[in-house]
Parts: structure tokens; C-alpha cells; sequence
């Protein structure tokens, strides 16, 4: 799934390789995907987009904003998948979901994996939307290590969900997904299933500090590897835990690095340095 590195990478390099293209065609694929959803019918989407220039792109958390025209933008969210810029001349996959063309013979084509929305909006209903730009992002000047306290102590499931359903699931802070939160726990030395009042402040410290700490490098170094850009490039951050761990020593302490599952989805783990 797109994190916030990716999704920041991913509209920079829109804004700068798309603003100021006109869409000439926009079009479902030969692939069809039960999980991706639409606002309204593509043939709407045909209509409203074809002529409209693009006019910028932006990112809010693990959301992808792409303006178009005056009124109009296109909010890519809780995506798995490719969204690929294709030059002109360059052939374009032979399977994807969406693409849209630009007068200048250049494409944009978005493949779905797992599950995703692409919704065509008024940009002034944006804010009418459920989940649209809720939560607050890491790195904004408003994630301070007080307000980061101040959301543990508000989280209503903090005595049964803990620390994972906090960073992942719950929409208090916006832009960590279940890859992130690997090597974020690590790094705060906090085991995932940790309940929320048992934490000290010495590890709410630590676990705010290693948030800010591997966006920030993520972001440095455009998305993770087992992502890929708008330019189909993998990105330069190397996963500190992942499935490529498990059974081979912690680089802290040598202990045997273990998965679990724990609210539906896979974590990977020092036994000995996260607790
Ligand atoms: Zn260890």
C-alpha cells in the first residue's frame, strides 16, 4: 500500500511532470478489479476530465490530489498499486485499470492491487467527504510531541486495540501503513501489541521521535523499495523489518527475528529488543 512517503513522491513528481498537460481521453483498461472504486460512472469521468488541463498535485497523509481545471481534482486514497507516467512513444502496459491520455501523446495509467478509490470530485466538496484529509500527517508543524500524547490519551480503543490500531487503523494520525509501522516500532523499541496506557512517556518520546525519523528519511529517499514511483523506479529506503527478516538475526542484538500476526495483517519483530 501507498504510506505517506510514497504518496508525497508521487505527487511531487506529478506536479512537476503533469501541470499544465491536457487530457485528452480517460479510460478503463482491459482489467477489471472488484476493489476499486470510482465516484461516479467512468463515463463521467470521460467527459468531465477530457479538455481539462492539468493544474497541479499535492499529497495529505496517504492521499493523492490531483487538480484539474479549475473545479475539478482527482483523490487517489488508500491505494495499493502503480499510478505510471508514460513519455511519448513509450509503449504503455499491456494491463492496467485506468489511463488517461494527454494531448501531447504522453499517459498516465493506474493499476489497483488489494484495494483503492480514485474519485473525480468537486474540489470544493472535498471536505464534505468521509476520511478526506482526516487525522494529522507526520512531519507537519502541528505533530509536536504534545499533540502526539494528547491523541494516545483521546484514542477511545487504546486499552484493546494498542499501539498498532493506533498508528494504522485509527485515523488520528494520517500517513503509516502496516510497512512503516515495522521499522517505526523497531526503532522505538515498542512491541506492536503494546496497549496505549501501559506506554511511558519515555517511550512515547521515543516512538513520536522514530515516527518523524523514518518518514523523513522515506520521503528523503522517495519511497520505499518495495514501491515504485511515478516513473515505474523503485525507491531508495530499505526496510528495517519486513518477511525478508524473519529468521535472520536482529542488527541490534543478534535474537531471531519473529513475524506475528495481529489485527489482520503480518508484524516483524525483535523479541528481545521491542517490549
Ligand atoms: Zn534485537
Amino acid at each position: 500500500m501507498l504510506e505517506m512517503p510514497e504518496a508525497v513522491t508521487i505527487a511531487r513528481q506529478m506536479q512537476e511532470t503533469l501541470t499544465g498537460k491536457t487530457i485528452l481521453h480517460f479510460a478503463r483498461g482491459s482489467l477489471t478489479h472488484k476493489f476499486l472504486w470510482l465516484s461516479k460512472p467512468a463515463e463521467e469521468y470521460e467527459t468531465i476530465l477530457s479538455g481539462k488541463q492539468v493544474t497541479g498535485a499535492s499529497s495529505f497523509g496517504r492521499s493523492i490530489y490531483l487538480f484539474v481545471g479549475e473545479a475539478q481534482l482527482l483523490w487517489f486514497g488508500e491505494l495499493g498499486g502503480r499510478i505510471l507516467y508514460h513519455p511519448q512513444e513509450q509503449p504503455l502496459p499491456s494491463k492496467y485499470h485506468l489511463r488517461w491520455d494527454f494531448a501531447d501523446a504522453s499517459a498516465m495509467t493506474f493499476t489497483l492491487q488489494m484495494w483503492g478509490f480514485v474519485s473525480l470530485l468537486e474540489r470544493s466538496e472535498l471536505h464534505k467527504q468521509p476520511h478526506a484529509e482526516v487525522g494529522i500527517p507526520p512531519l507537519s508543524v502541528g505533530f509536536t510531541l504534545e499533540h502526539f500524547d494528547q491523541l494516545l490519551e483521546e484514542y477511545p480503543e487504546k486499552t484493546k486495540k494498542g499501539i498498532k490500531g493506533f498508528l494504522v487503523t485509527s485515523q488520528h494520525v494520517n500517513g503509516i501503513g502496516n510497512s512503516y509501522l515495522q521499522d517505526i516500532l523497531f526503532r522505538a523499541k515498542i512491541h506492536p501489541t503494546r496497549k496505549i496506557p501501559t506506554l511511558t512517556s519515555n517511550e512515547r518520546q521515543r516512538l513520536h521521535a522514530a515516527i518523524q525519523d523514518t518518514m523523513a528519511q522515506a520521503i528523503k529517499l522517495g519511497g520505499r523499495e518495495d514501491e515504485r514511483d511515478l516513473f515505474d523506479h523503485p525507491g531508495g529506503y530499505h526496510r528495517l523489518m519486513s518477511s525478508q527478516m524473519v529468521g535472520s538475526p536482529c542488527p541490534n542484538c543478534g535474537t531471531i527475528i519473529q513475524k506475528i500476526s495481529y489485527l489482520g495483517g503480518a508484524c516483524y519483530l525483535c523479541p528481545t529488543c521491542q517490549v
